[in-house]
């Protein structure tokens, strides 16, 4: 398996690395350890490089499945054991730690507003946007929704990140902000993220590590998607 730098140390940039499995059809390398995110829950994977000596290795795509976490390259690929570095590319990655967190935030507020699930969800960097059922929308709501996500951000809260044993995931409930679980399972730990006092959720991606670090945040447009459903757009900085 592939130790996840990512998922305990978002600000993790660079890694040195080892080839543990080579998929030359799909032109993609197995790592024993990475700081690039997969993707999932809404964040795009990362990009970057990988670098074996002066040789740069394009990373296009990153997944992950049971084996660990994939690099999805360009050019030839390097043989099992071989020593690598990886880099992502941290602009775009900061950006959308930066979104991520700005997103969570809004699930906090909306929840503490109007109980509302969340029913979908999206990002690229600097934007995203989030379903919410939310049938006592009304659209005066818009501005003092955005003054307070803003306020909350601007009190840099502190955003945590802990493991919960499963079984103990499962008997909260509020963990979930979702409509349905999203959690596999077979999942023996959870990851919670914790905007404190605001937003506690399961969740895999990455984050800034204080609000203060979003910015101001735009509630830009907010949508009917049927019935009760309302999709909100934000956009960072
Ligand atoms: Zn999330």
């Amino acid at each position: 398996m592939t130790d996840k730098i990512y998922s305990t140390n978002a600000y993790a940039r660079e890694m040195p690395a080892t080839v543990t499995g080579v998929d030359a059809d799909d032109g993609r390398l197995l790592l024993d350890a990475t700081v690039f995110y997969p993707g999932g829950g809404g964040q795009p994977h990362d990009t970057g490089a990988l670098w074996i000596g002066d040789d740069r290795l394009a990373v296009t795509r990153v997944t992950a499945d049971s084996d660990g976490v994939w690099h999805w390259v360009d050019g030839s690929l390097p043989a099992v054991g071989t020593s690598l570095r990886g880099a992502i590319d941290w602009e775009r990655r900061y950006r959308l730690m930066q979104t991520h967190t700005a997103m969570h935030a809004l699930c906090g507020v909306v929840w503490n507003r109007y109980q509302s699930p969340v029913t979908g969800g999206d990002m690229k960097p600097g934007e995203g946007r989030l379903d919410f059922e939310l049938p006592q929308w009304d659209p005066e709501d818009k501005e003092p929704l955005q003054r307070e996500l803003n306020e909350h951000i601007a009190r840099s809260l502190p955003v945590e990140v802990s493991f919960l044993p499963r079984g103990e995931a499962d008997r909260d409930p509020s963990l979930i902000r979702t409509k349905v679980s999203l959690l596999p399972p077979g999942l023996r730990q959870v990851r919670v993220i914790d905007i404190v006092g605001l937003d506690r959720q399961a969740d895999g991606g990455t984050h800034v590590s204080s609000t203060g670090e979003v910015g101001t945040v735009t509630v830009a447009k907010i949508e009917s998607k049927g019935r009760g459903f309302r999709r909100i757009r934000l956009v960072i900085g």
